[in-house]
């Protein structure tokens, strides 16, 4: 405890603000959170306020990625949250790290989805699987905002069956080398290095599946297609091609055959990340609902005094809130060292649901004003969808669940 109160005050000391000790002391005797989660919590909604919810909507209509809003993220020390401040990282825990998460998305999802994927999917397994070597290399470089990393595990032919993956590693002399093509890559257009998934022996199936850190501007590694997506457009997601990628043999990340599992553990992690940014487009909704029904009058009364409305605002609360304590349930199982991965994929679930749901509410509440681009309910409909689908759909959630609460019933 005493770490992360010092980490968060560096942190706070980064952000330049001085805090309203006795306000924040008020606020903790209504929540469960610490002093620490609180500061941390009003300095990224205070931060999100002013710098991301002016420009998220010229990002999204331009498709521009929000460089200068990153290289701040990162110099507050939100592109590297869970990561020890040795290795240039903020030092917070994860709890942490799913509040941030969820004031940034709250500010801008695309914003968030970008931190999510250099914090969870790509730092995330270099952390625990790195040798000292690739930290220094690979880690510790991209903890600043100025270089962003990506995972890249979906391929054309796979996603939800990730086992399946067909892009292979063949190992000559030194060297691996890579050809495939991955598919749906989030920070692939930006991104300085990935973790690439590969088999390197078929024979062996998922237990034949290998991790490599893979540097951009190698010989066989291209760029290729960014999607043009329905929502988190100011984030890119593209193709990555390797043809004949010759990368040298302490690139590997764990050992030959361990891939598999590397995968599944960062998106245990991972999925705690993006249950955070649901949250956050889910918040950002109630809150847009709210202000909008107690300023719109009809029949000669705000909306808000109509009971018919103040169903659906409670109704978006009641999922928020449960999500929000599934999330940081999730979080503080990962903390304590303790086995999450049903938690994880309880929080993602019940948090993507509470987007989209919240997110369709929100825009019912709004009447036309919610459908049009003046104000920002559609791009919050837009930006909820993915969180249902990536890191895992949905239904892939709800398989994980299932199979570990009847391991658990069978113990
Ligand atoms: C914007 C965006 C960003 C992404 N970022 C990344 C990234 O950074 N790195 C990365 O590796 N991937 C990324 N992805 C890929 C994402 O993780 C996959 O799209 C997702 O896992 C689903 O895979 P799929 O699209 O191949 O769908 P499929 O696996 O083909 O699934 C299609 C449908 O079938 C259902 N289904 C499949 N199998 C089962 C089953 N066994 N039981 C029940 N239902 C099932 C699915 O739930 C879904 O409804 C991203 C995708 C998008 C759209």
């Amino acid at each position: 405890m005493q770490s992360l109160l010092n980490a968060a005050t560096k942190f706070l000391g980064r952000c330049g603000i001085i805090q309203n000790r006795v306000n924040i002391r008020q606020i903790a005797c209504l929540s469960a959170l610490s002093e620490t989660h609180q500061m941390l919590q009003k300095t990224c909604r205070d931060f999100a306020d002013a710098e991301l919810v002016p420009k998220a909507a010229k990002h999204d209509r331009e498709h521009l990625y929000p460089e200068s809003q990153i290289l701040e993220m990162g110099k507050l020390g939100l592109m590297a949250v869970p990561i020890p401040e040795e290795l240039g990282g903020t030092g917070l825990d994860y709890l942490a790290y799913s509040i941030a998460m969820e004031e940034i998305s709250r500010g801008c999802a695309s914003s968030g989805v970008i931190m999510s994927v250099n914090n969870s999917l790509y730092l995330g397994p270099i952390l625990a699987y790195g040798t000292k070597e690739q930290k220094d290399k690979w880690l510790t470089p991209y903890t600043g905002g100025d270089k962003i990393g990506c995972f890249a595990l979906s391929e054309p032919g796979n996603g939800s069956d990730a086992g399946a993956a067909s892009t292979t590693a063949i190992e000559k002399d030194d060297r691996y080398i890579i050809n495939g093509t991955k598919m749906w890559i989030t920070n692939g257009y930006q991104a300085g290095a990935a973790i690439v998934f590969a088999t390197t022996d078929k024979s062996l199936k998922h237990k034949g599946i290998s991790a490599f850190i893979v540097p951009k501007g190698i010989k066989g590694f291209s760029v290729g297609k960014g999607e043009d997506k329905l929502g988190i457009r100011a984030s890119s997601t593209n193709q990555l091609i390797f043809e004949d990628c010759e990368i040298p043999k302490e690139n590997i990340l764990g050992k030959p055959g361990n891939g598999f599992k590397i995968a599944m553990q960062t998106l245990d992690a991972g999925r705690i990340g993006i249950a955070g940014q649901a949250l956050g487009i889910a918040q950002a909704s109630l809150e847009l609902a709210i202000d909008y029904a107690q300023n719109r009058n009809s029949f000669g009364n705000p909306i808000s005094k109509l009971q018919i409305i103040q169903q659906k605002i409670a109704d978006m609360a009641l999922r928020i809130e449960s999500a929000r304590l599934l999330t940081w349930r999730a979080s503080f199982l990962k903390d304590n060292g303790k086995s999450y991965t049903k938690e994880a994929a309880m929080a993602k679930l019940a948090a993507s649901e509470a987007a989209t749901f919240c997110a369709h509410q929100c825009i019912q509440i709004l009447g036309g004003m919610g459908y049009v681009t003046d104000m920002a309910a559609e791009r919050y409909y837009r930006d909820a969808r993915i969180t249902e689908i990536y890191e895992g759909t949905s239904e892939i959630q709800r398989l994980v669940i299932a199979a570990q609460v009847l391991k658990e019933l069978a113990a």
